[in-house]
């Protein structure tokens, strides 16, 4: 080990620990329990993405792509986006590749949030959205989502709208509930933001993850929204292959160039062979329907098997993670329980108050149903026995 030097480094973000994604998935390792904590899928992406990304490779597609993305993932997004949702996105100067969507989501608050600006972030909210406002001297202003079904309270919203507000962040498919922003969510943020400069930071990771026939509209279907938005997608959860770290952004010229001067700076450009293959393969791939069976079918194989646990649920309305309720069993905090869970009964899960800044205990647990029916099988046996 190197001596440490005795300088004193004055932490930006003190509040911070390791992600809790991170330090689930550790423990999940160490004490080799079935790993329902971080989200990633168990199964394997496309034979022929990976086939066509190793192509690229071999053909020599090694170097730097463009800052902005390579033209043909562009134009392929820009297909997708008016096909799906009729939305128009100029693949020139309106979407960006980004190293997945947590970069993304940086890189658009860095460009746009200074010293003071107020941020609203709707709590339970994923963990990396208040480190990059404060990072910026952003300060996050959290509004509580409403239990049980984690809907929006927009009279909250906007009685936190003061003259600092900048920007509002949704969130939807949402993480960690899962809840679905309806049709009339997004009339209310129209109608909150409207004549005002707020902006809106959309993270829409999870578009194709929603069940029981609902349907995802997201930022993309509302024109008075799209044009003050950064909307946020990514690759990996759609493709399965969360380790690519491949995202993008969607924006107005106005947000997009600014969006540019930073992505320029913090990553400059993304993984090329990965973004040719991408391109090729969503030319050929156009119906994104049989992921929503897909993951509804694992949600309710999952729900199915610990029907008979003492944890309750209702079904995830999106995304491909499921709250747990275990105040039946135990009334240890979410994070001892979590923890427990994993070293006793081997099944690895995230505490749901690590989506909260303030100490939050709804004796809530997050597992992600992204795996095999061998998983998830295996995982409901051992929760069927606490
Ligand atoms: N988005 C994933 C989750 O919520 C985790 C990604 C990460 O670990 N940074 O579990």
């Amino acid at each position: 080990m190197i001596s440490d030097l005795p300088l004193t480094v004055k932490s930006k973000l003190p509040h911070s620990g390791t992600t809790i994604f991170s330090v689930m998935s550790a423990l999940a390792n160490e004490y080799r329990a079935i790993n329902l904590s971080q989200g990633f899928p168990n199964f394997e992406s496309s034979a022929e993405l990976i086939s066509l990304v190793t192509q690229y490779m071999q053909k020599g597609y090694n170097q730097y792509a463009p800052m902005q993305g390579v033209m043909l993932l562009r134009e392929a997004i820009a297909e997708k986006m008016e096909r799906l949702y009729g939305a128009k996105y100029n693949p020139e100067s309106e979407i960006n590749i980004t190293s997945g969507g947590t970069q993304a989501i940086y890189t658009a608050i860095t460009a746009v949030i200074r010293e003071g600006d107020e941020v609203i972030v709707l709590e339970p909210a994923y963990d990396c959205y208040a480190p990059a406002i404060l990072l910026n001297g952003g300060i996050p202003v959290y509004v509580s989502l409403k239990q049980p079904d984690y809907h929006i309270d927009w009279a909250e919203v906007q009685k936190a709208i003061t003259p600092r507000t900048r920007m509002i962040m949704i969130n939807t498919p949402h993480n960690p509930s899962g809840a679905v922003m309806q049709e009339k969510d997004m009339r209310e943020l129209e109608r909150i933001t409207r004549d005002t400069d707020i902006m809106i930071l959309s993270d829409e990771v999870y578009e194709h993850l929603v069940f029981d026939g609902r349907e995802h509209r997201g930022i993309a279907c509302y024109p008075s929204l799209a044009e003050r938005s950064f909307v946020i997608y990514s690759f990996g959860k759609t493709y399965h292959n969360t380790g690519w770290k491949m995202g993008y952004c969607l924006a107005p010229v106005s947000l997009m160039s600014e969006f540019r001067k930073v992505h320029q700076y913090l990553v400059f450009s993304s993984n090329t062979p990965v973004q040719y293959a991408l391109a090729d393969y969503m030319k050929n791939n156009r119906d994104y329907t049989g992921l929503n069976k897909f993951y509804e079918e694992k949600r309710d194989f999952f729900l199915g098997k610990i029907k008979n646990s003492r944890f309750k649920f209702s079904p995830a309305p999106g995304s491909y993670f499921q709250l747990l309720d275990y105040s039946g069993i135990t009334s240890e905090g979410d994070f001892d329980f979590a923890v427990r869970l994993t070293k006793e009964h081997g099944v690895a899960s995230v505490p749901v108050s690590a989506f909260y800044h303030h100490p939050a205990d709804n004796k809530l647990l997050r597992f992600c149903f992204a795996k095999t029916e061998e998983t998830l099988e295996k995982a409901a046996e051992r929760l069927c026995r606490i």
